[in-house]
């Protein structure tokens, strides 16, 4: 998935304070993450990037494609073919892929060392914490390379 974002400049992505979401686009994620709980569901965040803020234009549900059912608890994949796809209609409309998101089952919105290890510099992630299978919380995080941590955002809700 790596050479996939070879295209985006990563300098100005560094900046990203904020990433804005409609509620109807919060729901959506909400809906599929609670259809995968117990897993760990997932899917990418289409839109455009404009200065220091991400704005979300479409939000695209994918399986969590991990190997290991047994492990999907804990961990996802999204599916290079599905990165691929959604690249290729995202930059059909002028957008790009602009992140991800994923559930955190019965754990709080806050990056794993999972995540962690699978870090990209100017990556939206925003986390969906589900309690007993209903989305209770949501951030929005993006790797600072200095730092070498997750820095979080504000995730904005637009109307
Ligand atoms: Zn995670």
């Amino acid at each position: 998935m790596a050479t996939s974002q070879s295209g985006l400049t990563t300098g100005r992505q560094l900046g990203i304070n904020a990433v804005h979401l409609s509620e109807a686009h919060l729901v959506q994620v909400y809906r599929h993450l609670e259809a995968a709980y117990p897993e760990e569901g997932c899917g990418l965040l289409v839109g455009h990037i404009d200065a220091d803020t991400c704005h979300v234009h479409a939000v695209v549900p994918t399986e969590n494609a991990w190997a290991h059912p047994e492990e999907r608890r804990q961990r996802f994949l999204i599916a290079p073919e599905a990165f691929v796809r959604v690249e290729r209609e995202a930059a059909a409309k002028g957008w790009q892929v602009v992140g991800s998101f994923h559930s955190h089952p019965d754990c709080p919105p806050v990056p794993s060392e999972t995540d962690r290890m699978f870090a990209w510099t100017g990556w939206v992630v925003m986390i969906v914490s589900l309690r007993a299978g209903r989305a209770d919380s949501a951030r929005a995080w993006v790797w600072d390379e200095g730092a070498h941590l997750f820095a979080a955002i504000n995730l904005v809700r637009t109307a």
